[in-house]
């Protein structure tokens, strides 16, 4: 059983990051106080220094006492961070072999898009392929990668899309290139195959250039997608920018001991401490982490939050009065989370 699921207090490290990251951390806040008040959550949330300001200041992007308090806790909440992401949240994720990168790609109200209603779940594997980091020269001209494909990787996050389906419209489709990567793709199409033939899913596969071109074609054909690392970072994009636009996706990575719920855009230093940075991707990010807890505690109050938060959302943007300039409104970012927080309320 995982640990987290024996526990009755949540605690949380929460990184405010760097540029726009603090000023949506800051507001947020009150949202998540309301949730907490409102429907009794028992969240500890203890805040953490991480990121370039880290960096600068103490010399390491994630600097000891934050290891500390990281350690000592259940879930990493994180706001962007600037050139040392990389040094933050790669570090994190195979520290604690936070494998399943959850990425919803979910379209809004007055957010302009042509691709209709989209609604997908990109399950995407997280530690292996190409992004093992396995790249040599093998002489002055030529340079080898290795990609990485196993079967317990590959299992496990078979494994976590089926639980993803089971909960939404029961489908699945499994993205590789196994007619032309036929041992490493094949392997991954095979546990698919094994895990999903005979579940209570539709199960299909598609190779990730039909995949691609199927995305932009008719969005609508997908509920959930399994996929291997490269795969899944470059089509969770694609996904997300059909849904309106990547700068509103919030995304989960998700390990057996700890999980970690961040937006997926950057810092945004153009824009940072000019309070009209929008916190979509933070505010779903953070219901997620809420349906996250939900699913292994099982108390319904966690699933109650996240869905008040999720409503409060999509009413705001569908009045579509107190939206910021990222996505045409007017709004800054303080109107836009007083008006979540009177959804709430
Ligand atoms: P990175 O280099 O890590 O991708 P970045 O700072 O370039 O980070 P992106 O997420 O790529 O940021 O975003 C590109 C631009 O989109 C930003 O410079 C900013 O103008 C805008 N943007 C991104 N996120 C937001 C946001 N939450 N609210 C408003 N504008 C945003």
């Amino acid at each position: 059983m995982n640990n987290v699921s024996l526990c009755m207090e949540y605690r949380i490290a929460l990184l405010p990051g760097d540029g726009i990251g603090p000023e949506i951390v800051a507001n947020s806040k009150k949202i998540l106080s309301k949730l907490v008040e409102n429907y009794a959550l028992n969240l500890q949330i203890t805040e953490v220094e991480a990121g370039d300001s880290a960096l600068a200041k103490y010399g390491d992007p994630l600097p000891k006492q934050t290891l500390d308090i990281i350690n000592k806790s259940h879930i990493i909440l994180k706001g962007p961070v600037g050139e040392s992401a990389m040094d933050v949240v790669v570090k994190l994720r195979q520290m604690y072999d936070m494998y399943a990168n959850i990425r919803p790609a979910k379209s809004l109200p007055n957010v302009p898009n042509k691709y209709g209603n989209v609604d997908i779940l990109i399950v995407r594997e997280n530690t292996e392929d190409l992004y093992k980091g396995f790249e040599f020269m093998l002489s002055d001209d030529t340079s080898i990668g290795i990609k990485v494909i196993t079967k317990k990787a590959s299992e496990r996050i078979v494994k976590v899309a089926l639980k993803y389906a089971l909960e939404r419209n029961k489908k699945i489709t499994c993205v590789h290139k196994a007619n032309v990567m036929r041992i490493t793709d094949g392997l991954f199409s095979r546990v698919c195959k094994e895990i999903l033939k005979g579940s209570e899913v539709k199960f299909e596969e598609m190779y990730v250039d039909a995949a691609a071109a199927n995305l932009v074609r008719d969005p609508s054909r997908f509920d959930v997608i399994v996929t291997t690392n490269v795969y899944g970072d470059i089509l969770s994009d694609e996904a997300a920018q059909i849904a309106g636009s990547l700068g509103l996706a919030p995304s989960a990575n998700i390990g057996d001991s700890k999980a970690l719920f961040e937006p997926v855009h950057g810092a945004a230093f153009d824009i940072a401490g000019k309070n009209i940075a929008n916190p979509t991707a933070f505010l779903l990010s953070v219901s997620m982490m809420l349906d996250y807890i939900y699913s292994l505690s099982k108390e319904i109050k966690y699933k109650h939050a996240s869905n008040a938060l999720q409503n409060a959302i999509y009413e705001v943007y569908k009045e579509g009065k107190t939206l910021t300039p990222d996505i045409g409104g007017s709004a800054k970012l303080t109107d836009f989370i007083d008006a979540i927080y009177s959804k709430i309320a």
